[in-house]
C-alpha cells in the first residue's frame, strides 16, 4: 500500500504557551492555535485514506512539537522503505490581517514535488470554487529566501507544506475554526493523494461554503535575467501587495530588515513610481525612506546614431595615410604597397574631405588631391608602367 507522509504543523504548545503560531480572537472572531487546525486536518486525512493508502506522521495530532530535523529525518527513513510515498505538512498561514487564501509550496527544482502541488491546488479549487487563492497558489521554494522551507528542502520524497488559509484573517479564521472547513481540507488532501496514485476516491460531497468571489491575482516574471538590483528593509515591516496600488490585497507582512543578509538577498524585479516589485509582491517605497534599493549597473545601451557618427569621424582624424588610385587599372600597382604600409585604397572620385594625413597618389596626379591632405606623395606616371615602377622605388626606400 502507498503511504502518505502525513505532517501536522507545529506542536500543542506553540499556542497560546509559547505565543507563537496562533492568534488572539479579534473582529469578533475567537482565537486559534494553528496546530489545533493542522491536526484536525491531518486527522480527517488519515481517516479518508484509511484502507486505501496508509498515513504516517512524525507529528503526532494534538502534541508537543516535534523538531523538524527529526521529523523530515523520520520521513526519509520511511522514504529509503517506501520509494513510492508522498508528503503533505498542513499549515495554516500567518501575515498582515487583510491578506488571505490557498497556497501550496514545493521545492522549486523537484519536478515531482510541483507535480504533487499542482493536484493539491486544482482539488482545492474544485472543492472551493469561490474561496480565494493567495497569489497563483503556486509556491516554489527558492533558496536564500523567506521560502526556503526545511519541509520541502529536507524530505526526499514528492512533499508539499499547504498553507490551509491565514488564520491573521477574521473571514478565513472563522472558516478555519469550522468542522466543515476542517474536514473538507482534510478531503482535498485525501483526494489529491489519490489522484496521485490513480486511486478511486468516493465520497459524498460535504455542503458548500458560499463566499464572494476575488479577482486573481496577476502574473509576474521571476526570471533572474529580469532582475535590476537589491533591496534591505527598512526599520519598519513592510505590507507585501498583489500589485503597485496602496488598496491591492496584502500577500504578506516583510519583516524589517529583511534582505541584510548578503547570502539572503531580496531581488529587484521592477520599480513603478515609489513602488517596488519585488518577486509576486511590490512595496511602497514613498521617498526612499522605506527601504534601501542597491540597483546593478545598467547593461551598456549601443551609442546613439550622432554618436556613432561622431567616433566614425574620430577614427579618419587617426588615419595617417591613404592611397589614391585613379581607376580600378592601377590598383595591381598598389596593391603590395597597401599591404605594406596597412592603408586603404581610395579611389580619387570618392576623395571628397581630408582622408588622411599623407595621401600617396598612383594615377591621375594631384589635380586638386593636395587640398585633402597635409603630405602628398605623387607617384603617377604618365603610363601605367611608370606609374609602377614609382610605386616599386618607393616600396625599395621603405625597406
Ligand atoms: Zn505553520
Amino acid at each position: 500500500m502507498p503511504e502518505l507522509q502525513n505532517d501536522i504543523g507545529h506542536g500543542k504548545e506553540t499556542w497560546p504557551v509559547l505565543r507563537s503560531k496562533g492568534v488572539g480572537a479579534s473582529g469578533g472572531v475567537p482565537g486559534m492555535a494553528e496546530h489545533d487546525f493542522n491536526s484536525a486536518v491531518g486527522i480527517e486525512t488519515k481517516r479518508l485514506l484509511k484502507g486505501k493508502i496508509s498515513s504516517y506522521e512524525a507529528q503526532p495530532a494534538n502534541s508537543n512539537d516535534v523538531s523538524l530535523i527529526r521529523r523530515t529525518n523520520l520521513y526519509n527513513a520511511r522514504y529509503a522503505s517506501k520509494k513510492d510515498s508522498i508528503g503533505m505538512s498542513h499549515h495554516g498561514n500567518a501575515g498582515a490581517s487583510a491578506t488571505r487564501g490557498f497556497g501550496v509550496f514545493y521545492w522549486h527544482d523537484h519536478a515531482p514535488s510541483k507535480k504533487l502541488a499542482e493536484i493539491v491546488l486544482a482539488e482545492y479549487k474544485a472543492e472551493f470554487p469561490d474561496l480565494p487563492i493567495w497569489a497563483t497558489g503556486l509556491w516554489p521554494c527558492i533558496p536564500d529566501t523567506w521560502s526556503e522551507f526545511h519541509m520541502t528542502k529536507a524530505t526526499k520524497a514528492p512533499f508539499v507544506l499547504i498553507e490551509w488559509e491565514f488564520f491573521t484573517n477574521n473571514a478565513a479564521r472563522k472558516l478555519m475554526l469550522s468542522s466543515n472547513y476542517r474536514k473538507r481540507c482534510g478531503l482535498v488532501a485525501a483526494r489529491s493523494a489519490c489522484r496521485w496514485y490513480g486511486i478511486k476516491f468516493e465520497d459524498q460531497p460535504a455542503k458548500k461554503v458560499v463566499v464572494e468571489k476575488v479577482k486573481p491575482n496577476p502574473i509576474y516574471s521571476l526570471d533572474k535575467a529580469d532582475r535590476i538590483g537589491t533591496v534591505v528593509i527598512g526599520k519598519e515591516p513592510m505590507n507585501y501587495r498583489t500589485e503597485p496600488n496602496i488598496k491591492a490585497p496584502i500577500l504578506k507582512e516583510l519583516p524589517a530588515g529583511l534582505g541584510s543578509d548578503p547570502k539572503s538577498p531580496v531581488h529587484l524585479y521592477e520599480i513603478k513610481g515609489e513602488w517596488l516589485r519585488l518577486g509576486t509582491g511590490w512595496i511602497s517605497n514613498a521617498d526612499n525612506a522605506y527601504a534601501k534599493v542597491t540597483l546593478y549597473p545598467k547593461k551598456p545601451t549601443p551609442p546613439k546614431e550622432e554618436a556613432k557618427k561622431e567616433s566614425i569621424k574620430e577614427e579618419k582624424k587617426l588615419l595617417n595615410v591613404a592611397i589614391v588610385v585613379n581607376s580600378f587599372a592601377d590598383m595591381p600597382a598598389v596593391h603590395k604597397l597597401s599591404i605594406r604600409l596597412g592603408c586603404g585604397i581610395y579611389f580619387r572620385e570618392a576623395v571628397k574631405t581630408k582622408e588622411a594625413k599623407e595621401l600617396i597618389i598612383a594615377g591621375g596626379g594631384v589635380k586638386g588631391l593636395d587640398k585633402f591632405a597635409d603630405k602628398i606623395t605623387d607617384l603617377s606616371g604618365a603610363t601605367r608602367k611608370l606609374t609602377d615602377d614609382n610605386v616599386d622605388a618607393y616600396m625599395k626606400k621603405l625597406k
